[in-house]
């Protein structure tokens, strides 16, 4: 196994509490959620960010982000709205080394994305 926390919480060696699981994509809730809804969504499988994929990588893509709507509509923050993102690489505030969808919702979010 990769030395990775996400991997690590993909095999259930970490703890999490998840909301989503199917065979290739798991959510569970950001240990320092920044909204009252934070959420993780991931790929099981170790990609380490957006920038490391390619074409044969778009199916996966979309995957991720249905089950992203998928999960805020479970959590109940979808009418509302919810805000998606992806940090990539240290100029993109990536701090995590393992391709992650930030879902957050549950109040009315900031104007800016910084
Ligand atoms: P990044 O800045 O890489 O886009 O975001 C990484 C996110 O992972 C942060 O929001 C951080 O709080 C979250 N995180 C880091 N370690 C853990 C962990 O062990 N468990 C959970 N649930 N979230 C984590
Ligand atoms: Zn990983």
């Amino acid at each position: 196994m990769e030395d990775c926390i996400f991997c690590k919480i993909a095999a259930g060696v970490i703890p999490s509490n998840k909301v989503f699981e199917n065979n290739t994509i798991l959510a569970f809730h950001d240990i320092h959620p920044l909204a009252p809804t934070h959420i993780l969504v991931i790929p099981k499988k170790h990609y380490t960010n957006l920038e490391t994929l390619d074409a044969t990588d778009q199916s996966l893509l979309g995957h991720l982000l249905h089950v992203t709507n998928l999960v805020a509509k479970q959590e109940n923050i979808a009418k509302d709205g919810y805000r998606v993102v992806i940090n990539c690489g240290s100029w993109g505030g990536q701090v995590v080394h393992h391709l992650h969808i930030h879902l957050l919702g549950g109040r009315k979010l900031a104007d800016t994305l910084g």
